[in-house]
């Protein structure tokens, strides 16, 4: 298991997003610190980063493609569609339907 990226605090969000991109590519990873802890105020905020943790070594490579090219999309730049198969209305910043996985024409 490696570690692939660890998010700010305030992209938890961002963090639950790529877990599921990567797992549409067949990437399994884990996400640590993902959970506010109620302790928060009492730990430093560097404890609570969220990180996404590849369980496949095999795959880390892979998975650091994918991070880099998402990451340097601007997200707010990239138009919704509606997924050909299901129907689904996506997200811009989403590669693949959320509903059914199928990847974006
Ligand atoms: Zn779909």
């Amino acid at each position: 298991m490696k570690k692939l990226h660890v998010f700010n605090y305030w992209d938890r969000q961002q963090a639950g997003l790529i877990k599921e991109i990567l797992a549409n590519e067949g990437i399994q990873c884990a996400l640590r610190n993902d959970q506010l802890s109620s302790a928060v105020g009492e730990i430093p905020f560097i404890e609570c980063c969220p990180e996404l943790w590849v369980i496949d070594d095999e795959a880390f490579p892979r998975a650091q493609m994918f991070l880099k090219a998402w990451l340097e999309n601007d997200i707010s730049m990239l138009d919704s569609w509606v997924c050909p198969v299901c129907g689904e209305f996506c997200e811009g910043q989403f590669g693949a339907c959320w509903s059914c996985g199928v990847l974006r024409e």
